[in-house]
């Protein structure tokens, strides 16, 4: 699990490059779970850049448990990622779960997400490791940190030395108070396990927008290379995952919070 030499992983966005490694600011990820339309995509990538980060989340295609729930507005909201692009500079980080869609996703994203629930579809692993844009690997939500070293491994034999790994919980005993539980030992194990740059996701690790904030500066005590948090101009209203997601107004407190602690942007 040594990669020495992979231990940074440098993203070129419209604004520069992005450094996602141990001796670089934390890399902050921002936006919604879902791209809605084209106002509230546009409006919380202005809002997430001007709090800090460097690049707009946003799923296109959504791994829902229901097939009954929003499933994403697909190749469309593709088209308002690249809007909101253009409109902000920000790299653009969204997820692939069919490698069909694979050539029309990086045709706009900058780092290519592979889900937890697709960690091991290792056909998938094999067509994003066989092409250039880096990728973001989560961690399955069962899936035991040599499952998911191995599964970073299949991107690395493949071609591609550029993975980030992102802790965003697993399933434990307790779901009443948290969605799940985010395991932040694998700061301190796998610092000693692999030189891959890590993310933290504090908001699927809790799906509670009132705990992310603490989980985000515990991530940074640790040693994160990098945060994902979801952001929505309207948690209410949102399409999936609101109960989890920042307001703006509350994103912007944060990034103020994790300036104080030092590192981050
Ligand atoms: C997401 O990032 O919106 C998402 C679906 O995450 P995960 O794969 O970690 O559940
Ligand atoms: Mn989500």
């Amino acid at each position: 699990y040594r990669h020495g030499e992979y231990s940074d992983v440098i993203v070129p966005t419209p604004d520069g490059l992005v450094t996602f490694g141990r001796n670089s600011p934390v890399a902050i990820v921002a936006g919604p779970c879902s791209v809605e339309n084209e106002a509230m995509i546009v409006e919380t990538a202005r809002r997430v850049k001007a709090a800090g980060a460097q690049f707009l989340r946003g799923g296109a295609y959504k791994p829902r448990t229901s097939p009954y729930a929003f499933q994403g507005h697909g190749e469309s909201a593709l088209g308002l990622l690249a809007a909101a692009k253009e409109e902000t500079g920000l790299g653009i980080i969204t997820e692939v779960m069919d490698a069909a869609d694979l050539e029309k996703i990086a045709e706009v994203a900058d780092v290519i997400q592979v889900g937890a629930r697709n960690m091991q579809n290792f056909s998938l692993l094999k067509k994003v490791g066989a092409q250039p844009k880096p990728v973001l690997l989560k961690r399955g939500m069962s899936a035991t940190i040599d499952e998911w070293l191995m599964a970073a491994e299949y991107i690395l034999a493949a071609g591609n030395p550029n993975v980030i790994l992102c802790e965003r919980g697993i399933r434990t005993f307790d779901g009443q108070y948290t969605r799940n539980t985010l395991d932040l030992s694998v700061l301190a194990v796998l610092h000693t396990l692999t030189h891959l740059p890590i993310m933290i996701d504090p908001s699927h690790g809790t799906g509670k927008a009132e705990y992310v904030p603490t989980m985000a500066k515990a991530a940074i005590a640790g040693g994160t290379d990098s945060l994902m948090i979801e952001v929505h101009p309207n948690p209410a209203k949102a399409l999936s995952d609101g109960p989890q997601s920042l307001t703006p107004e509350r994103f912007d407190r944060l990034m103020e919070e994790l300036a104080v602690i030092g590192k981050a942007v």
